[in-house]
Order: structure tokens, then C-alpha cells, then sequence
């Protein structure tokens, strides 16, 4: 067998963190009656997305710490300045709503059962290892997994194949005995190739690639039921 281990993304692949995002933004943002200076909930829900996305973006490309970017995240969305103390006080209110929302994509408990025991599973994510371990127990998922390696305690991201090298040596497996699953074609399936592993993107229709097209040889599925299928035929 070629592949002996899946690591996966979490958010937007196991964990549906847009659908909690939205329905927390829009629940956080009428809270604070601050919903009425958008011209619809679609536009407040994709301004909020917008924001969340740069500030990580910038988070990853070492801008800010993980808390320095939560702190100007709340700054930008509430719309007025805020000390640190108080700028923690309002991403924690939304924080909990975002809690509130977690869950697991329905599709992939039994995409798990139907990779077992063939396959083994780690995790790699652009994230803190904290934050991860509480989302993946949260949703009924951690013991699915043998290892998580987070970019924030590791010091390098994805794409960067030091990234999914790290993912490896957790399993302690080659790169090439490894597919990796990511919502992103660029920054998880593309990254994952170049980093000798076999990238695999996961299309849930919600990340379209910057250039309309995906990356040329990017392997896609679009629900990880059909991942033990790609897998059995990369196998022969
Ligand atoms: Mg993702």
C-alpha cells in the first residue's frame, strides 16, 4: 500500500468553521446592535469573513501574534477603538457565540469509518494546537486522530513544506506514504504536492482558486467519501 496515513486540514474540512462564523457574526453583530450599519446580513456576514480572513492571512505571514490579531480584528469590527483589555472582551462575546456553532461536517465521521483501519490520521493546520485540541473535542472528532501539528507552536505554515514534513514526522512516515486533505487547492493540495506528499482538495464549493482554475494536477474531490475510492486507485 502507498499511502499508509491521511493528515488533514481542519477548518472549512472537517470542521465547518464558515457555517459557524456566519451564523455567529450575525447573531454577535445584532447582539451589539451593529448589524443595521449593513446593508444586508449577507454583506455584514462576508465584511466579517473579509476581515477575519486578512488579519489570519497577516497572523500567518507574522504580523501579529495569534492575540495581537484577534486584538485589531475586534478593533476594525466594532468599528471604534478599544484598549487590549477591552478589544479581548469583545472577541470573547463572539467567541462564545462562534462556540456555540461548532460541528463537524456531516460527511466526515463515515468517510473516517470507511477509511478504517486501512488508513492511519493525523491533523495539520495553520492554527494554535490549544484552540484545535478544544475545537476537535468539542465536535466528537479528537480521538479519530493520532497527532495534530498546528502552525503556531510549530513556527512555519502552510504551504511551506516544513509545514507537512512536520505532519509527517508525527506519524513518522515518509512524505510520500502521505496524502493531505485541505479545503484549498493552492495553500493545502498544491502545497502538500510540492512538499512531496500527495495533495488531495477537498471542494465544498466555497473556495474558489484566486485564478479560476485550480492548480494543473491538483487531485480533487468534492466530499471525503470519496477519498478511500482516489486512495485505492493511487495505491495500484
Ligand atoms: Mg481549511
Amino acid at each position: 500500500m502507498r499511502i499508509l496515513a491521511v493528515v488533514w486540514d481542519i477548518d472549512d474540512t472537517i470542521f465547518d468553521h464558515s457555517g459557524a462564523e456566519r451564523r455567529a457574526a450575525l447573531e454577535y453583530l445584532t447582539a451589539r446592535g451593529l448589524l443595521g450599519r449593513y446593508a444586508s446580513p449577507e454583506e455584514a456576514a462576508a465584511h466579517w469573513h473579509a476581515v477575519s480572513e486578512e488579519y489570519v492571512d497577516r497572523y500567518l505571514a507574522g504580523e501579529f501574534t495569534f492575540v495581537a490579531q484577534r486584538r485589531e480584528r475586534a478593533r476594525v469590527l466594532a468599528r471604534r477603538p478599544l484598549t487590549d483589555a477591552e478589544a479581548d472582551v469583545w472577541m470573547a462575546g463572539y467567541l462564545a457565540a462562534y462556540r456555540r456553532h461548532w460541528r463537524v461536517f456531516p460527511d466526515v465521521v463515515p468517510a473516517l469509518d470507511a477509511l478504517a483501519p486501512r488508513r492511519r490520521h493525523g491533523l495539520l493546520s495553520n492554527n494554535s494546537a490549544p484552540h484545535q485540541e478544544e475545537k476537535l473535542r468539542a465536535i466528537g472528532v479528537h480521538d479519530r486522530f493520532e497527532a495534530l501539528v498546528c502552525s503556531e507552536e510549530l513556527g512555519v505554515a502552510k504551504p511551506a513544506a516544513g509545514a507537512f514534513h512536520a505532519a509527517c514526522a508525527s506519524l513518522g512516515l515518509p512524505p510520500e506514504r502521505v496524502a493531505y486533505v485541505g479545503d484549498r487547492p493552492d495553500t493545502d493540495a498544491a502545497g502538500a504536492d510540492a512538499a512531496g506528499l500527495t495533495g488531495i482538495w477537498l471542494d465544498r464549493g466555497a473556495s474558489p482558486p484566486a485564478a479560476g482554475d485550480p492548480p494543473a494536477g491538483v487531485r480533487r474531490i468534492t466530499s471525503p467519501g470519496q477519498l478511500a475510492a482516489l486512495l485505492d486507485t493511487l495505491d495500484t
